[in-house]
């Protein structure tokens, strides 16, 4: 009987994982003209000052419009894009959008924030990143001061004399460098130590159970302290309650992302939450 079961469990999921495949060779095959038929968009996702509510930047996370398929996330195209090359070019795409756009809120009169732009692993080895970055910032007139670019410590650890000398020719520029998905990694002290990074961003998995599990309010209070004593600025990502953001401000959390404030929305959506910079976010204050 067990057999059997076994047997029809094959049938069942067989055409299943043959779809998978498919569906991933055509991601594969499409990706690399995507950016020429205009498929990939940009969306945005505000950070919040935990204490005193207003926006301090936002993230700039793609998404492929594919005319088929639907909206693809990131977390399923940018490892295959990883993998074929395609994501040096889309990558330097969503820089110089994100870029731009900055610029542009800040000539639509609102407050200057940040724009935080994902760094690949394969961006970060190419040998003219930091002359790719330091022209887009010349093209779309943004300063360096306004622009973060979160790396993974995961892609740093390749080699680490490379990357500490990249880090520390874009932190001379005056660009903000963020350590993204914190906590996940091969977090290794002795190299945080040596990373010219601004701030960490504590993972999504751990703020996610934060008031259920004791395990992860232990990890994320320890990532807050050793930002604290590092002097480095603290950013969790994955806010989606009010308990949630009450922990972590009372924890001394810096800065907050999430659902409860906004989930990642087109450009002309976020226009009307920049104008309310000025004023404190009524969530936080109500
Ligand atoms: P990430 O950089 O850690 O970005 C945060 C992810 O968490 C985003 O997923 C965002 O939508 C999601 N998120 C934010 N708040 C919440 C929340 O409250 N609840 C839940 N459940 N999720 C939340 P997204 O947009 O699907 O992006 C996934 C990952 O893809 C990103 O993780 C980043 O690693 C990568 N990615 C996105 N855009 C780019 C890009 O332009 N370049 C590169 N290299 N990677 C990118
Ligand atoms: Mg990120
Ligand atoms: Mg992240
Ligand atoms: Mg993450």
């Amino acid at each position: 009987q067990a057999k059997q079961q076994g047997r029809s469990q094959y049938q069942f999921y067989s055409p299943e994982i043959n779809t998978q495949l498919q569906e991933r060779l055509t991601l594969e095959n499409e990706l690399h003209g995507a950016l020429e038929r205009n498929e990939m968009l940009v969306y945005y996702q505000p950070l919040i000052d935990l204490h005193s509510g207003h926006i301090t930047a936002m993230e700039a996370l793609v998404r492929w419009q594919h005319p088929t398929l639907g909206m693809i996330s990131p977390a399923k195209f940018i490892p295959i894009a990883e993998a074929n090359g395609a994501i040096v070019q889309i990558g330097e795409w969503v820089l110089r959008t994100a870029c731009a756009q900055n610029r542009a809120w800040q000539l639509a009169g609102f407050t200057p924030i940040r724009i935080s732009v994902n760094l690949s692993a394969r961006q970060f080895e190419q040998p003219y990143l930091v002359e790719v970055i330091n022209q887009i910032l010349e093209e779309t007139g943004l300063q360096a001061s306004d622009l973060e670019l979160e790396v993974t410590e995961s892609f740093l650890m390749g080699d680490i004399e490379r990357s500490v000398k990249t880090l520390k020719q874009l932190r001379e520029l005056g660009i903000w460098l963020a350590l993204d998905d914190f906590g996940t990694g091969y977090s290794s002290l002795n190299y945080l130590k040596r990373f010219p990074v601004n701030m960490l961003k504590i993972d999504r998995s751990f703020v996610q159970d934060v008031m259920s599990n004791p395990d992860s309010a232990a990890v994320t209070n320890a990532i807050i302290a050793l930002a604290k004593s590092l002097r480095l600025s603290i950013t969790a990502e994955g806010v989606e309650t009010q308990e949630q953001l009450d922990y972590l401000r009372m924890q001394g959390c810096d800065e907050g992302q999430g659902f409860y404030f906004s989930c990642p929305v087109p450009a002309d959506i976020i226009a009307p939450m920049l104008q309310k910079t000025s004023q404190q976010m009524e969530i936080i204050t109500a």
